[in-house]
């Protein structure tokens, strides 16, 4: 028998907290007995914010003890891993070798499995996708114990469905990715102060040509302010254009923050007022950028501090990330961060960008604008929630649902219509729910 452990459970936002039967299967033998137990979903690094990979009162089983590398070919940059392998462990094995991954998110701690599940995107979407683009194919053990290729040749409703489908669709074992070649692990970077919003969108437009680009914004900021924060744009920096005392070590690999917050800090540290000094360092800090910036700086700053998410306190947080078209969406953005300055629910960590084109049937990106806000879980934030997702549904604009942990039903199928398509194939392959979790049942994401 695979051992099992009553455990609290939560998402990287350590809201909702709750009680699920965790195992740790170490190979197909142990993934089969799960299955054959009872209802349960698949969980890697657990760094989705919310209900995505907990199950009340029900069985969660982590994936990460299956994370070996299976087959590598150098030529091609085409590798096949177990879906425990986390971005981290890529990382370090192929940047030496003059690897990264295609997509890179804000942190490097995710599983592969994970980041098919959520569909996960970076600073790069509106040139290179989303993690769709670099899955060649992948292995799925379904509920009735079978193990299936799914491509888009071979299963191709299922490999599709499963671009977003949060673990429903059955335990992803194993996946070929096409990693990118690199010159170095450095990129070149600059930042654009803006004072206001409409300057926001003229500085991401003119920008559009490089690679990646994103920006933080002053939420809290009002009136002519509104929108205001700095934009940062960069490439992949090459091997000439690095500085001798660069070029030396040009594929330098990240070490192991040992930075941590090791406690919840208490739930008063983060206020409008601290937010607001925090949020002028932010500016500073970004304003101020090297030219030449390590990966590690570059895509995860975050990483540096280990468990940071413990400086919101033991109530939690919610990141709120939305996609609105880019038509008419400066008017929605200027409102909605009106609403959110107004709110008194202490927005931090605000993230902009503009994504292109989506892919996946509930997977979250379309072409349009993003903003990603985190705010601690206080007593009025579901009623502003609600308010928000109102308005984003009125703009044509929908929730990332590997971030989410408040949305309702009714709201959900309105911003997703198409999940009676995603409901046809779930049905097709998981006919008992046999895949399910929290979110899964708060959205009614079963048959
Ligand atoms: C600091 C930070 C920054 C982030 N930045 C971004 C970003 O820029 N862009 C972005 O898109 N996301 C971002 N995220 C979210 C993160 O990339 C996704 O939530 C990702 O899915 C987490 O992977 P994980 O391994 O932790 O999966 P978990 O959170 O453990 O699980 C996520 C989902 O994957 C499913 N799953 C996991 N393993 C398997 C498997 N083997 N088979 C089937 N299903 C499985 C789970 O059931 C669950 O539904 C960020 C998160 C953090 C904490």
């Amino acid at each position: 028998m695979v051992a099992e452990k009553k455990e609290a459970l939560a998402g990287w936002g350590n809201y909702p907290v709750v009680e699920s039967l965790v195992s740790h299967p170490r190979d197909k033998k142990d993934w089969k007995e799960i299955i054959s137990t009872g209802p349960l979903i698949p969980r890697g690094l657990g760094r989705s914010y919310g209900d995505q990979a907990i199950n009340s009162g029900q069985h969660v089983a982590v994936s990460t003890r299956m994370n070996h590398f299976l087959a590598w070919n150098e030529q091609e940059g085409i590798l096949t891993c177990e879906a425990g392998a986390s971005l981290e462990e890529i990382i370090t094995t192929f940047a030496p070798r003059g690897w990264l991954p295609m997509i890179c998110p804000g942190t490097k701690f995710v599983t592969i499995g994970g980041a098919i599940a959520n569909d996960i995107h970076g600073k790069a979407h509106h040139v290179d996708g989303s993690f769709i683009n670099c899955v060649i194919s992948f292995t799925i053990l379904l509920a009735d114990g079978r193990i299936v290729t799914a491509s888009r040749e071979e299963n191709a409703d299922l490999f599709i469905a499963n671009f977003g489908g949060l673990g429903l669709l059955g335990v992803i074992l194993t996946a070929t990715i096409r990693l990118r070649k690199i010159e170095t692990t450095y990129f070149r970077q600059q930042s654009i102060k803006v004072n206001n919003l409409e300057e926001m969108l003229e500085a991401l437009e003119k920008n559009q040509h490089y690679n990646y680009s994103v920006a933080w914004v002053d939420t809290l900021a009002k009136g002519k302010k509104l929108g205001s924060g700095v934009l940062t744009v960069g490439d992949a920096a090459v091997f000439k254009d690095l500085p001798a005392s660069l070029q030396k070590d040009p594929l330098k690999v990240h070490t192991i923050s040992k930075l941590t917050v090791p406690f919840f800090m208490p739930g008063f540290v983060l206020n409008n007022v601290t937010v607001r000094v925090l949020n002028r360092l932010i500016a500073f800090v970004q304003n101020s950028p090297k030219e030449f910036v390590h990966y590690e700086k570059f895509f995860f700053p975050l990483d540096m501090i280990n468990n940071w998410n413990r400086g919101y306190g033991k109530r939690g947080f919610i990141q709120y990330q939305f996609v609105i078209p880019e038509k008419g969406g400066e008017q929605v953005l200027r409102e909605i961060m009106e609403m959110i300055a107004a709110s008194g629910c202490t927005p931090f960590l605000n993230v902009f960008k503009k994504m292109g084109e989506g892919q996946g049937i509930l997977s979250f990106p379309f072409a349009g604008y993003t903003l990603a806000i985190d705010f601690p879980v206080t007593k009025g934030l579901k009623d502003f929630t609600r308010r928000l997702d109102q308005k984003v549904l009125e703009a044509g604009g929908r929730l990332y649902l590997g971030k989410d942990s408040m949305m309702e039903k009714e709201m959900f199928q309105k911003m997703y219509p198409q999940y009676a398509e995603w409901l046809a194939i779930k049905q097709k392959y998981d006919p008992q729910n046999t895949f399910t979790s929290d979110i899964a049942k708060r959205l009614g994401l079963g048959v």
